[in-house]
């Protein structure tokens, strides 16, 4: 298995870094989590073939994370995709997707698709399978709007991803990262305590109980990006491949 950071950068274009947007690929198993806006410029200079991702998981609706489906679902659109696509995320998704199709691209949500497209709401703790995948979310505390907040624990081919999305401290990342063979965690902040957003601090306090095999912290501040040569853990940046 194989992770790919295609995008790990925050809202505000830290670092320069891209949207969030992540590759897990492996003998069967080709998904995206997330899907921020600049994502398909991302995948595109990264060499992706994007009409082989079987499914897309998003964990809410900001758009650093969700407002690149457009752009994705157009591409597929006009590069004649055959292959069925599922897009997986919290309660609401289905109006979502139309909403943010029909604000970026007039009339795009009406367009018949030339392959099977599937919107998906997955619930908190109810695991759901896509294929070989096994997908269980856990709800995260991210603010009022552009919500529900999920996390994902995602087990494929005897390996176990964890991402946090974004969210400030909450008990649900034990269990939704607990022994994973990568936790990637938000790690928005170094110490200083930002609504809704975890810093580098307060996820350290928890590590021994989650205990991941392996952590890669993402979505960082500028904060965190003046602080990369210190801090002692591996930081995501976007290209960046981590096997499992
Ligand atoms: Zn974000
Ligand atoms: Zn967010």
């Amino acid at each position: 298995m194989q992770v790919r950071f295609v995008g790990c950068g925050d809202a505000f274009g830290s670092g320069g870094r891209y949207n969030t947007c992540f590759h897990v690929t492996g003998q069967n198993a080709n998904f995206l989590i997330d899907c921020g806006a600049s994502s398909l410029p991302a995948l595109r200079r990264q060499g992706i073939v994007r009409n082989d991702i079987d499914l897309i998981l998003i964990t809410h609706f900001h758009g650093d994370h969700f407002a690149g489906l457009p752009f994705l679902l157009l591409d597929a659109q006009f590069s004649r995709r055959t292959r069925p696509l599922v897009i997986a995320g919290p309660r609401g998704i289905e109006l979502r997707l139309t909403q943010v199709m029909e604000a970026l691209f007039e009339n795009s949500s009406k367009t018949r698709q030339r392959f099977e497209l599937s919107v998906v709401a997955v619930e908190p703790e109810q695991p759901q399978n896509f294929g070989a995948i096994r997908v269980t979310p856990y709800a995260v505390v991210h603010g009022e709007s552009g919500g529900p907040f999920l996390a994902y624990r995602v087990e494929a081919e005897g390996r176990v991803i964890a991402y946090s999305a974004d969210t400030e401290w909450t008990q649900t990342l034990i269990p939704a990262a607990r022994d994973a063979d990568l936790f990637i965690a938000e790690a928005y902040t170094y110490d200083r305590a930002v609504k809704n957003h975890l810093s580098l601090r307060t996820l350290e306090a928890h590590l021994d109980e989650i205990k991941p095999r392996r952590l890669v912290l993402t979505h960082m501040s500028d904060d965190m990006l003046g602080r990369l040569d210190t801090l002692g853990y591996t930081t995501a940046s976007d290209g960046m491949i981590v096997e499992l």
